[in-house]
């Protein structure tokens, strides 16, 4: 006998979300460009030669954690949550909400950890197209119709979009709300670099759910902290689930300090001013060998292009970003990173496209 004689029959050809290994400079996964503030290093330092105590277990309830986050939005301490990045939050809510077989409504293309969550957990994943034409753009109407056919557990929203970059407009978004009867996951991993503000409505619409990260605007991707903000009984409905001491101790001790820190404002500016730049720089390249670069909210730029196996001349150049296969295979997705990189792969781009 081996384990795949006792695997789940319908894991046995089941592909899990597939990461690249790392190569040359990394534009591939939209983490920061930013170092942790020396302050924080040095509060941390000091922290683990004075005061640390490894040797038992975390605070299960991630107390001072949830304290930082509260005291950041303004929101009872009972209305959050935190996870082992977002991903665990997702895996979660599908944990919580999903009877087997039935289904949550994504888009497409969205993040696939959606449905992948979706499928560990025995339910399935039905999407929403966003149209190449209208740049991606969410169409309510479509997610409500899409909705009320297949009365889904769960909706998930990525906004702004992974990998499009683009936003749901909150005017749609109150659409969707007042006619879909199921929990609204607002993915607003990238929220931070987008305009629109969407907090008001967790206090009106207690089916929604807005999910954070600390992986992307605070630069904590290699700790893993993700966190849901929603009605004390949604969060109630997410802890019936969760793990006890997901969260490490040092995790709930940095990300508590990073929240708040004046330095992020600046460098959240700083990424959005550069995606500008970016953009301003590509645009010489539009309509060339079918290039097209799409409007971003986020902290990465999705384009397509005509060239066959763009992702691999970058790689070429010594460049990592995200290539897809099958129908995406005319578009990548490349993270806004420091100057240097940035500057290198516009260089790279315009020596492929214009040759
Ligand atoms: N949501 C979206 C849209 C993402 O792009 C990512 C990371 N790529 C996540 C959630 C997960 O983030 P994390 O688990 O690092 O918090």
């Amino acid at each position: 006998m081996s384990a795949r004689d006792f695997l789940r029959q319908d894991l046995l050809n089941w592909e899990n979300y597939q990461v690249q290994p790392i190569r040359g400079r990394k534009m591939d996964a939209n983490e920061s460009p930013f170092a942790l503030p020396q302050a924080v290093r040095q509060e941390l330092a000091d922290w683990l030669l004075n005061e640390e105590d490894f040797n038992i277990y975390p605070d299960t309830d991630n107390t001072v954690l949830r304290e930082a986050i509260s005291a950041y939005y303004g929101f009872g301490m009972d209305w959050i949550t935190v996870g082992v990045g977002s991903d665990q939050l997702i895996d979660l809510l599908c944990k919580a909400f999903l009877e087997p077989g039935e289904c949550i409504v994504v888009q497409s293309p969205s993040f696939s950890m959606y449905q992948t969550s979706a499928e560990i957990n025995h339910g399935r994943a039905v999407s929403v197209p966003l149209l190449a034409e209208a740049d991606f753009r969410f169409s309510a109407d479509d997610i409500i119709e899409m909705v009320n056919k297949e009365k889904p557990k769960l909706l998930f929203i990525c906004s702004p979009n992974n990998p499009t970059g683009c936003g749901i407009e909150k005017k749609d978004l109150i659409r969707i709300l007042e006619a879909a009867h199921c929990v609204v996951v607002l993915d607003e991993a990238y929220g931070e670099f987008a305009s629109s503000d969407t907090l008001d409505l967790i206090c009106e619409w207690p089916d929604l759910i807005s999910l954070r990260t600390f992986s992307k605007a605070f630069g904590l991707a290699g700790l893993r902290v993700g966190y849901a903000l929603a009605h004390p009984d949604m969060i109630k409905a997410i802890d019936t689930v969760r793990a006890p001491y997901n969260l490490n101790t040092f995790t709930q001790k940095a990300a508590a300090l990073v929240l708040g820190r004046p330095e992020y404002k600046e460098r959240i500016g700083w990424i959005i001013r550069e995606r500008e730049r970016v953009q301003e720089a590509l645009a010489v390249l539009e309509g060339v060998q079918g290039f097209h670069l799409f409007p971003s909210q986020s902290n990465f730029l999705f384009l397509r292009s005509d060239v066959e196996s763009l992702g691999a001349k970058l790689l070429e150049k010594g460049l990592l970003v995200r290539a897809y296969g099958g129908a995406m295979a005319s578009y990548i997705r490349v993270s806004i990173s420091d100057k240097d990189s940035n500057d290198l792969f516009l260089q790279a781009i315009k020596e492929i496209i214009l040759a």
